[in-house]
């Protein structure tokens, strides 16, 4: 991978009527690269992919492609090509004939058509199927084909819109995993929107978290999940608890607060905020802890298992604290792990370097 980035947004601005959709928003990404964007509903991922796919221009900044400005080129004229969620297949023409399309339309020679075409068969599987028509393939089937479709002209860029979303549970799962292979095998950057943050942690090297046109967070699926930088980061990405508060004092390699609710919590901390500045803490139901309520009970507190429900060898569990909070904590099966029945008095701590305090 050389030193510059294959894609780069700089400092990119777009509103529609005043509203802003995008907003000074900078990114980078590499050669090679699976890249997802992530973010609830109308925080303006797709406002960012069809600006980098030219339909759309920005109001300010720039798009660089391989250190080239192509912030005003055309769509046709950009390395980077667009698979939409409706796939948008031909439904008149065979899957080697919709795979072909763009390659034709560029006035590629009959027989290097056919062998690229036999290509990206193999690639996505099809191989048996070309003469098939899209009313003729599962959704599944028709989702490879316009990856196929797409791959077919080897952009530099390919950017993937909710590329999942019209498949069943089970077949997206599988689904992921091609799309990881195609990835890797064709070396184009992927860039994937997606609601789905388990699709994103499964599937990307990278992710963004998005929020209101801005990007609150970039990093590896692991570095998002385990040190969110934000609130909107914590409760976006995986499952968490929050207790909200204020900053009482110092600790080594934290804070210590008091929730709203009159608990004394201590975690680790990134940030420096003032002493009485408002935080909330984020633990991950993984990291709390149930115990007997006893007389060493520290950085927690007591409460009632209000659920509890076995699945996937994990059981978790819904406490209600005394102070009224609800709490969600998550136990694997193993050694000193308790099974607490409904009812149960107990004592839910964590340790303070497994939970963030994040600045409100
Ligand atoms: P979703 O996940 O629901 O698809 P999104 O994150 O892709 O949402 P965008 O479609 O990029 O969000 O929209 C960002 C904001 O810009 C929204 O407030 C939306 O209403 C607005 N917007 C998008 N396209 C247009 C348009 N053509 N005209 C006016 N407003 C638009």
């Amino acid at each position: 991978m050389s030193g510059a980035p294959l894609l780069r947004l700089e400092r990119i601005s777009k509103s529609y009527g005043g509203t802003p959709a995008v907003q000074d928003l900078s990114l980078d990404i590499p050669a090679n690269e699976f890249f997802a964007l992530l973010g609830p509903s109308g925080c303006g991922k797709t406002t960012l992919m069809r600006l980098i796919a030219g339909f759309e221009t920005p109001d300010t900044g720039r798009i660089l492609l391989d250190g080239i400005d192509i912030t005003h080129l055309p769509p046709h004229l950009r390395p980077v090509n667009m698979m939409f969620q409706s796939y948008a297949l031909f439904p008149h023409m065979s899957v080697e004939q919709n795979i072909a399309f763009g390659l034709k339309q560029e006035g590629c020679a009959r027989q290097e058509v056919v062998a690229r075409v036999a290509d990206m068969l193999r690639l996505v599987q099809m191989a048996d199927l070309g003469k098939r028509r899209p009313d003729q393939l599962s959704g599944g089937q028709r989702q490879r084909v316009a990856l196929a479709r797409a791959l077919i002209k080897r952009p530099k860029l390919l950017l993937l819109d909710e590329p999942l979303a019209a498949l069943d549970r089970k077949l997206r799962h599988d689904t992921q995993f091609e799309l990881m292979q195609a990835q890797r095998e064709t070396g184009t950057s992927f860039v994937v929107v997606t609601h789905d943050q388990d699709e994103a942690m499964v599937m990307a090297h990278r992710m963004a978290v998005m929020r209101s046109g801005s990007i609150d967070q970039i990093g590896s699926p692991r570095e998002v999940y385990e040190e969110p930088q934000t609130r909107h980061v914590a409760g976006f990405v995986g499952e968490t608890n929050f207790f909200d508060g204020r900053v009482m004092q110092y600790m080594p390699g934290g804070v210590e607060i008091e929730t709203t609710k009159g608990l004394r919590l201590e975690a680790a901390c990134r940030h420096h905020p003032a002493i009485g500045a408002r935080v909330t803490i984020s633990i991950r139901p993984e990291h709390l802890r149930l115990s007997a309520p006893g007389v060493f009970s520290t950085n927690g507190g007591i409460g009632e298992i209000v659920d509890h429900v076995f699945r996937e060898g994990l059981s978790s569990f819904r406490v209600r604290l005394e102070t009224g909070d609800i709490v969600h904590v998550r136990q694997g099966q193993g050694e000193g792990v308790h099974d607490w029945a409904r009812g149960a008095r107990v004592f839910v701590s964590f340790a303070p370097e497994r939970a963030r305090a994040l600045v409100v």
